[in-house]
């Protein structure tokens, strides 16, 4: 049993479940651990179907009825103990953005976050295969310029009610030299332009960068931008349900933070960290 003091003041709204085929525990397992860690509200994100074959890392759409019903198999187990909302985290690709649409109205959602992976067909940015590594060899500044235009367009399209990890393209460790505002001040305004709002993602804490996603400088120049946030695991198991989160919600509020943003049937509204 969580106890009064234990209650953390934020959603996690990034989890994944076996479907995606690189996840592992289903929805009511993550629920229990979410109880027990004292969080307010969790909602599940799988990585969304495509209309075609695309690639291995994500459910297939004949899998979706049977991801609403885990959903709600854990929503049954646990009303009353735990708000438990629907997501989903849906590649943002090109010309991508109409079955992103349909998808949106295939189910009574309460968020959808939009994450860019794909970088060019057949390769995403964060995908650890040893074969890529070849790919950042004197591209690390090119490849940075790929991803934030496309994380803008992200942002732009206006399909989601969040973007996932927003400086993924760091995930292993590859920085261009200089000042990294050139591309944080550009996408920074096209999410405030959108009424757009981020995760801070304890996941890249995780990875070879070893820090959150974003840095600390990018979610500075968010908040005086006045873009919300969420906090966010990206579980892929039940253990990583909150992980991080007491550092997160330090992070945040070191940031200028002190709201979260809660999403309810697409709607956004905020809530105070000190709660
Ligand atoms: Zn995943
Ligand atoms: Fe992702
Ligand atoms: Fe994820
Ligand atoms: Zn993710």
């Amino acid at each position: 049993m969580a106890t009064e003091s234990s209650k953390l003041p934020v959603a996690d709204y990034h989890m994944h479940t076996p479907l995606c085929q690189h996840a592992e525990g289903w929805p009511v397992d993550y629920a229990r651990v979410a109880v027990e860690r004292g969080l307010a509200e969790i909602g599940f994100s799988d990585h969304n179907p495509m209309g075609e074959e695309f690639d291995n890392w994500r459910m297939n759409d004949s899998d979706f009825p049977r991801y609403l019903e885990e959903v709600e198999r854990a929503r049954a187990a646990y009303s009353g103990d735990l708000g438990i909302r629907l997501g989903l985290e849906c590649d943002f690709i090109p010309g991508g953005e109409k079955w992103v649409e349909q998808l949106g109205d295939r189910a009574d959602f309460d968020y959808l976050i939009g994450s860019v992976h794909y970088l060019e067909p057949g390769w995403a940015v964060d995908d650890p295969d040893p074969k890529w590594a070849a790919k950042w060899e004197g591209a690390v500044e090119e490849i940075w310029t790929r991803y934030w235009d496309l994380y803008r367009q992200c942002a732009a399209s206006g399909l989601f009610d969040f973007l996932g990890h927003p400086d993924l393209v760091k995930k292993f460790g590859h920085r261009p030299g200089g000042d990294l505002k050139r591309f944080y001040e550009p996408s920074i305004e096209v999410i405030a332009a959108s009424d757009g709002a981020i995760e801070l993602s304890t996941a890249g804490l995780r990875k070879p960068c070893a820090e959150m996603y974003p840095s600390t400088e990018f979610l500075r120049l968010a908040c005086q931008a006045d873009i919300p946030i969420v906090i966010s695991s990206d579980a892929h198991r039940p253990d990583e349900v909150g992980a991080d989160f007491p550092a997160a919600i330090k992070i945040a509020r070191e940031a200028g933070y002190t709201h979260t943003a809660r999403f309810l049937k697409r709607s956004r509204t905020l809530v105070p960290l000190d709660t």
